[in-house]
């Protein structure tokens, strides 16, 4: 734990893999630099990796007024000991008054470790963060502090998470749910190149080779997604999903529940526990709207719903509301599309 330091300044985990940034930490620039501005302190990024200062450039030009670079051969693939140890280190030299990472798998890895050893708290997950005053049941007032806003009680409530005294304020960030920002390539920064000492000792594997799998779909980027849910009754009808989503041009998706029973990956799935996406349509197929679904959806520009309930959930996010059997619809859409081609909806400022 580190003291309250009202002049600290915002930090973001720039996760990069093999010399490559992550979207997720170009995401959280956005809001540090929120963050940051409304403090009236810096934002600065944490990078580290071997060989990767060409990446600091590109943070500053994404809104880091700072990079510190901690750069060394054993840093070239994330292993929690040694990234947490430096991380450690420097939250001690610099006192952060934030810091925040991406809900991704080395974000929910290192973050943790970061928070138990300064004795620090930490809120996972969160879909918003903010600034804001809050009163102790004492009466105390603490102001500008960091509201870690997430869901809670398997999406039930909305809850803010604060931290008044055990600093600093961390939480991981899902992915997807800040904007990215825009680029200023004008944007002038600082970047403090990190002294310190890691051996082979330090860390709990050596690595000899790293094979990733790729995701199957890139849900994040699609800017029309058809999902299909429990509704649409079997692996083998899914094929109506499929179609439709190749006709349009579109990424196929689903629920938890369609995951679930096969009858599709866990890479399409959209929501809480998958991917929470942004297109311009998505067409949500057989799905009755539950939270942990909406949470991964809801921001989508125009979404189209087909359920055959007209008290399903899922209309009262709809612009689109087609109350019917999927297995009538869906083949009708198809074909009309087939025969009169479609005009896919403008996606403004994605
Ligand atoms: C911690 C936690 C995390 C979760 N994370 C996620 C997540 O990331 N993503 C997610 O999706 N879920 C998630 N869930 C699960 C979520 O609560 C729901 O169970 C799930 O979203 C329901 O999926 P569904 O809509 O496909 O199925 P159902 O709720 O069973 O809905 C099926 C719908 O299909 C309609 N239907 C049936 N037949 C037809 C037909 N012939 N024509 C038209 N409509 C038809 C029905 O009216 C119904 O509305 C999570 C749950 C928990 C507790």
């Amino acid at each position: 734990m580190i003291d309250v330091n009202r002049q600290g300044e915002v930090w973001v985990f720039a996760e990069q893999h093999n010399g490559k940034l992550e979207e997720t930490p170009l995401e959280l620039m956005s809001k540090g630099r929120h963050l940051a501005d409304t403090l009236g302190v810096k934002l600065a990024a944490l990078l580290l990796g071997n060989n990767v200062k060409d990446l600091a450039t590109k943070l500053i030009h994404n809104g880091a007024d700072k990079v510190y670079l901690a750069e060394h051969p054993l840093l070239a693939h994330y292993q929690a000991n040694s990234y947490a140890k430096i991380i450690y280190d420097l939250v001690h030299k610099y006192k952060p008054q934030i810091a925040i990472f991406g809900a991704t798998v080395a974000g929910r890895d290192l973050a943790p470790r970061i928070a138990s050893s300064t004795k620090a708290g930490l809120t996972a997950d969160c879909t918003d963060l903010q600034i804001g005053d809050h009163k102790t049941t004492d009466g105390q007032l603490h102001k500008n502090l960091l509201f870690q806003i997430r869901p809670a009680f398997g999406g039930n409530i909305i809850a803010t998470i604060i931290n008044y005294d055990r600093w600093p304020q961390m939480a991981t960030v899902r992915e997807g749910v800040m904007p990215m920002p825009i680029p200023d390539i004008s944007r002038k920064g600082q970047i403090i190149e990190e002294k310190f000492q890691l051996s082979q000792t330090d860390l709990a594997l050596q690595i000899i080779e790293e094979h990733t799998r790729p995701k199957k779909v890139d849900l994040k980027a699609a800017r029309l997604i058809v999902a299909g849910g429990a509704g649409v009754g079997s692996k083998d009808n899914f094929r109506l999903i499929w179609d439709l989503a190749n006709c349009l041009g579109a990424a196929p998706a689903a629920t938890r529940a369609a995951v679930d029973l096969g009858f599709i990956d866990h890479d399409h799935q959209v929501g809480q526990t998958g991917t929470t996406v942004r297109p311009s349509l998505y067409i949500a197929v057989g799905i009755s709207g539950a939270i942990q679904h909406q949470a991964g959806m809801s921001q989508s520009q125009k979404i189209v719903a087909i359920n055959n309930d007209p008290q399903a959930p899922i209309f009262d996010v709809a612009h689109y509301k087609i109350v019917g059997d999927l297995n009538e619809v869906l083949p009708k859409m198809i074909k009309a599309i087939k025969e009169k081609g479609f005009k896919e909806p403008a996606l403004a400022g994605k």
